[in-house]
């Protein structure tokens, strides 16, 4: 034991070995563990009570879909564009809009708890000109709730895109973290957080889709 050679022989295999799993896992395990809170208002008539299982399911898909690896390598590789003037979030690199969205601070109705999205999730009828014009959802400034059209949700589930219902819903709750974009379609708005994220959850969630 008292030879040196042991620690030759013995020791420094372990050393560099324990190293290098240490990187390893550096590489793979740099974002938190994330976790979806889900409140859903019921309206008081009842009305849409049928949908909110699988407004459970979209959450749960959301949350899979954040702990997902190769979905946090694509994200960590997006290039963002901001497209408001005086929009705050400019400023920041890609690595640190991701830590963002990862610490789920929510700008009303954040209960707190680091890494979890807080989700309060009403399901609407759309008027007649929303609904013309192909809208999903909104979500009016200061709030923290997400409004979805129920035609936009039936519509998903009838026609197996459950992974757009998702989309939609990381696309409206990454507005309750101060994420922008102009209304107005112009060439670089899928560029901006709300749509590159949205877009991105939901080509990941149809490896969920149940
Ligand atoms: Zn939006």
């Amino acid at each position: 034991m008292s030879n040196p050679l042991f620690f030759i022989c013995y020791l420094f295999p372990f050393i560099i070995f324990s190293h290098a799993s240490k990187n390893n896992s550096d590489e793979f395990n740099e974002l938190p563990e994330f976790h979806v809170n889900l409140e859903i208002r019921n309206l008081p008539n009842g009305k849409y009570s049928m949908y909110f299982d699988d407004m459970e399911k979209a959450a749960k898909t959301f949350e899979s879909v954040m702990n997902d690896k190769e979905f946090q390598k694509e994200l960590l590789e997006l290039n963002f564009h901001f497209d408001t003037e005086n929009d705050p979030n400019k400023v920041l690199s890609t690595a640190q809009i991701v830590s963002k969205i990862y610490d789920a601070k929510e700008e009303n109705g954040d209960s707190g708890t680091i890494s979890t999205a807080d989700i309060y999730w009403i399901l609407k009828k759309a008027k007649p000109r929303a609904k013309w014009k192909g809208i999903n959802g909104y979500r009016n400034k200061g709030s923290k709730f997400i409004n979805t059209y129920s035609y936009y949700f039936r519509n998903s589930l009838s026609s197996n895109n459950k992974h757009d219902i998702v989309g939609h819903l990381a696309h409206e709750w990454s507005h309750t973290l101060g994420f922008l974009h102009k209304n107005k379609p112009h060439d670089n708005r899928s560029k901006t957080v709300p749509y590159a994220f949205g877009n991105l959850v939901k080509k990941h969630a149809k490896k969920y889709q149940n």
